[in-house]
């Protein structure tokens, strides 16, 4: 479910949603300075990663239901498991973990809406085209 040639793979270790090999961003997520830049295109079998000017604009839809469900489970875990604590210190758990969490859930956005459009293809050389060799 997790291996290679699964969407979460290519997610979860930002990895070209086509060749799950070539890295998908610039840097890490927590490095600021390019937090969600991502290559023009894959190292590894030329993908271009940029399909079409303001293509990840709508990756914001993606964000936007990350967030959501960062929310509704910091607001259920309070519920659940500290009934004792106040709203306030719910409204305050859901600042910070949005405010440590957003470099990640940016460059998450990114990523998931790229697994939208492109699919795993496997043994795809830097031409495009899937090897024949095996
Ligand atoms: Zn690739």
């Amino acid at each position: 479910m997790f291996g290679k040639g699964s969407k979460l793979y290519s997610i979860f270790k930002h990895k070209c949603p086509r060749c799950h090999e070539g890295e998908f961003f610039v840097s890490h997520p927590y490095d600021l300075s390019k937090a969600g830049d991502i290559h023009p295109e894959c190292p590894k079998c030329g993908l271009k990663y940029q399909a079409e000017p303001g293509f990840y604009y709508s990756a914001m839809y993606v964000s936007y239901a990350l967030a959501v469900a960062l929310f509704v489970t910091i607001w259920v875990s309070f519920n659940l498991f500290l009934p004792s604590f106040s709203v306030g210190w719910q409204i305050g758990a859901i600042v910070f973990f949005t405010l440590i969490l957003t470099p990640y859930l940016y460059a998450l956005s990114k990523i998931i809406w790229a697994n939208f459009f492109f699919s795993y293809e496997k043994n795809t050389n830097i031409n495009g085209t899937a090897s024949k060799n095996n």
